[in-house]
């Protein structure tokens, strides 16, 4: 789960990271209010969306008076912003996040990463920041400094101050980077991020460290036990289709094809994509419902798939193990009930109860195409298209 920046740097603010003073706007408005609110300018207006870039991209802007900063704000607002990390449609920009100008002397790289590899929590760092990290290792990779911290041990003084020195800080700097460095770390640690990255992290004209921009991202598993962090979540930033999914208990990707597809278990549902594209079609979407389905949760599943209105036909394949067919086969017949389905729908059903399951589907009256195997499934789904669709 991502947050937004502003979110971001009161998080690490209160693990003793510096960051400006700012505060948040929804309307030009505010934005001229929280200008006079840091002595009335210079002012940096920040775009709040999901994605980096936002420089680039026209979310960022210094402006120097109040009057600019409220007509900086009105051109944002309520605009979809396209950087280089979102879709072409972009992403919608509600609220602003209005900081006070920093004296930029020097800009570096900071991130906090997992290493797969080592199975370590891994720090990035680099004395050329303002780059997106990507760009920076391929322009210049031997800027690039990577420490993987010891879990038993934590972030180790002598480590902190070493990367210090290998970014070329000097004196009190010293002591500002290591303090930084073991706050980014603790709250890396303590609240389940999977990521934290502070771009550019700057020395300004007086020689403080402050973090001028600053990301962090969740591990959804953890959002359980880290209510503070899950209450930050902005489903406003996030796919419509995939948000509506995730609040149902379903693992879902909405992808540009036109046939929707209900299946249990991960693999099945690479299978079935798979087998889509070999019978010369495109899936809409991945979307595993998971063992168990209840009725309800097939329902959910229909509702997810139909909100695509590219989908044309669907695809239902259930390999039942922990699932039962009946089950599956009851949950189809009540989405054409509950859910009012006007596309065609192709079952295949196989495993537990599948006799149950198969006569529910033929005596319910319903126009459902029932499949026996995979492969027949996508044949049939692909057959099942309307004319225009079909290639
Ligand atoms: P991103 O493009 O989404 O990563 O957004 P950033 O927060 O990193 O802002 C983009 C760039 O704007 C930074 O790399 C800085 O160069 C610049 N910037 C941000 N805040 C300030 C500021 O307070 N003063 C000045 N002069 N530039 C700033
Ligand atoms: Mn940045």
């Amino acid at each position: 789960m991502d947050i937004h920046e502003h979110q971001a740097k009161e998080i690490l603010a209160g693990f003793g990271v510096p960051v400006p003073r700012g505060g948040l706007a929804y309307s030009p408005e505010q934005a001229a209010f929280r200008c006079r609110e840091l002595g009335g300018g210079p002012c940096v207006v920040k775009a709040q969306i999901h994605s980096g870039g936002r420089g680039e991209a026209g979310g960022v802007k210094l402006c120097k008076t109040e009057a600019g900063v409220r007509e900086f704000a009105g051109g944002l607002l309520g605009r979809s912003l396209v950087t280089k990390q979102t879709d072409a449609s972009g992403k919608q920009v509600y609220r602003l996040w209005i900081e006070e100008a920093s004296d930029i002397q020097r800009e570096m790289y900071l991130g906090f990463v997992l290493d797969r590899k080592s199975e370590r929590i891994m720090i990035v760092a680099s004395g050329h920041g303002g780059m997106e990290i990507e760009d920076l290792a391929d322009e210049d990779p031997d800027s690039l400094i990577r420490m993987v911290i010891d879990p038993a041990v934590g972030l180790a003084e002598y480590q902190a101050r070493k990367l210090a020195f290998r970014l070329g800080l000097k004196g009190p700097q010293v002591g500002q980077m290591v303090t930084v460095l073991r706050a980014c770390y603790r709250a890396y640690r303590d609240l389940d991020a999977t990521m934290v990255e502070i771009n550019p992290l700057v020395l300004t004209g007086d020689g403080t460290l402050v973090a001028l921009d600053a990301k962090m991202s969740f591990d959804t598993n953890a959002l359980f036990r880290r209510s503070r962090v899950a209450a930050l979540r902005d489903p406003g930033q996030e796919d419509p289709r995939e948000c509506f999914a995730a609040d149902h208990g379903l693992a879902y990707v909405g992808l540009d094809g036109d046939i929707g597809c209900i299946i249990n278990g991960a693999g099945l549902a690479m299978a079935t994509m798979d087998m889509i594209k070999l019978a010369g079609g495109e899936p809409a979407n991945f979307l595993d419902i998971g063992g168990g389905a209840s009725p309800e949760r097939v329902c959910q599943a229909f509702r997810t798939v139909l909100s695509d209105a590219k989908v044309s036909v669907i695809l239902v394949n259930i390999f039942a193990g922990i699932n039962r067919c009946d089950w599956i086969a009851k949950g189809v017949v009540q989405a054409y009930k509950d859910v009012g389905i006007d596309r065609p729908v192709v079952v295949r059903l196989s495993g537990t109860n599948v006799a149950e399951g198969r006569k529910i589907i033929a005596e319910s009256g319903l126009p459902i195409v029932s499949a026996d195997t995979l492969a027949d499934a996508a044949d049939a789904a692909v057959a099942a298209r309307p004319k225009s669709q079909a290639a």
